[in-house]
């Protein structure tokens, strides 16, 4: 028996963009479970494998969490080498690490392959550099929407000097607006609302902090997105398809 799951990162959506281990881990699979963020044309690199979704959108509606670590412990026992295909980076909100954690703990090792997050590929193809010298000494990577549902320090967050790249932030754009607000951060303040980072269908909305839920609304901004809130996010607005330009 060679029990051994791949937890998989397939980046956020431009097939070019997975690393060669991710793709020599897919040739190499039997079985392949796939989040819904995951785009499908991944799966040419694996050709004879078993591929069962188990995201929440796409197929099937919720796939519990218990089912599909059952579900990996029931292949990697027989000895088959799965791969678990996650959207962008397995551990950037992706329950690597929990996933990791639970395959130990039922004597399975893992192994997690890093994939490029949504944030990072989202802001360079619009031209946003996040770190960029002089203008941003960092950047925070957060989610809006947390297991217990409990509210971000947003004021603390307005007071890091770092680019903000929020995930999970659509229908949260309140909150996160507000707290920034609250928390010192400029109303001026530049926001890259980009949706489908990488795909084709790639949309980014640009805006301001005190304009940003407004100017959401009227470019139908929808999930999966990210938000990039810093200075920097006025970058690159020569390949912008904006609310803003065409008002
Ligand atoms: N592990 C993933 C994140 C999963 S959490 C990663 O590293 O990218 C899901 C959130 O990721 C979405 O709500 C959205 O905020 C973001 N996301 C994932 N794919 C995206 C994409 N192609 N474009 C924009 N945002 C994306």
């Amino acid at each position: 028996m060679n029990a051994k799951v791949w937890l998989v990162g397939a980046g956020p959506g431009d097939p070019e963009l997975l690393t060669l281990k991710a793709v020599r881990a897919l040739n190499n699979a039997d079985v392949v479970l796939i989040d819904d963020l995951v785009n499908p044309a991944v799966l040419e690199h694996c050709p004879v494998a078993r591929i069962i979704p188990v995201g929440k959108r796409g197929g099937c509606r919720s796939t519990p969490q218990a089912f599909i670590h059952r579900l990996m412990l029931r292949y990697a026992r027989q000895g088959k080498t799965l791969v678990r295909l996650k959207g962008g980076d397995p551990c950037i909100f992706g329950r690597g690490g929990e996933e990791a954690e639970w395959l130990a703990r039922h004597g399975v090792e893992a192994e997690l392959v890093n994939g490029i997050t949504a944030g990072l590929a989202g802001a360079t193809r619009c031209g946003i550099s996040l770190t960029h010298r002089g203008v941003a000494r960092g950047v925070t990577l957060v989610t809006a929407h947390t297991q217990d549902d409990s509210s971000l320090n947003w004021q603390a967050l307005a007071q890091t000097g770092t680019t903000l790249v929020v995930y999970m932030g659509v229908t949260r754009m309140d909150q996160v607006q507000a707290g920034l607000l609250q928390g010192g951060l400029p109303a001026s303040t530049p926001v890259a609302m980009i949706e489908n980072a990488s795909l084709p269908e790639q949309r980014e909305c640009r805006s301001r902090l005190d304009a940003m839920l407004l100017d959401a609304a009227a470019f139908g901004l929808r999930s999966p997105a990210v938000l990039v809130i810093g200075e920097v996010a006025a970058q690159g607005m020569d390949t912008m398809v904006s609310l803003a330009r065409s008002a």
